[in-house]
């Protein structure tokens, strides 16, 4: 299976740095123009593990991020990310598309459900953070089950 995974508030702690750098410096309005600013998140709690592990169950995994487009460090920063956390080989299966309704796959693990057009994405949505999803742990579990 082709499972597609999100980027910022799926893999990294994107949310929580904006609010971290939007409060250590109000004037900036888009704390996500900033250069450097992608490289320097976090991961999620069990996201690289969980990652790792939906590649033991042979899935074909990708990483399917929009961009902060006016920012073009953030192409090469979410590179390096990948880099960082998965090597370098990881960094063939980076998309980097703002309509991710064109991007074909069976899974999209994402924690919006629209904005992005993860809406009209073929496959099926895998809601991270939802109530049937609240954390990876239970996308995991989803997955391993499948493959029971
Ligand atoms: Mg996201």
């Amino acid at each position: 299976m082709i499972i597609h995974i999100d980027m910022d508030d799926t893999l990294c702690r994107y949310t929580e740095k904006y609010q971290a750098d939007l409060k250590a410096n109000p004037q900036r309005k888009f704390p996500q123009s900033r250069v450097g600013f992608f490289t320097e998140l976090e991961p999620l709690d069990g996201a690289i593990e969980s990652v790792e592990k939906l590649k033991t169950l042979n899935h074909e995994i990708y990483f399917l991020t929009a961009p902060s487009y006016k920012n073009p460090h953030c192409y090469m920063e979410k590179r390096l990310w990948i880099e960082k956390y998965f090597g370098l080989e990881a960094c063939k299966n980076l998309i980097i598309a703002r309509n991710k309704g064109l991007v074909t796959g069976d899974y999209l693990i994402d924690d919006m459900t629209e904005g992005r057009m993860q809406e009209n994405f073929s496959g099926e949505l895998i809601h991270l953070g939802s109530e049937r999803f609240p954390s990876w742990a239970d996308v995991v579990e989803y997955f391993s089950q499948q493959t029971l």
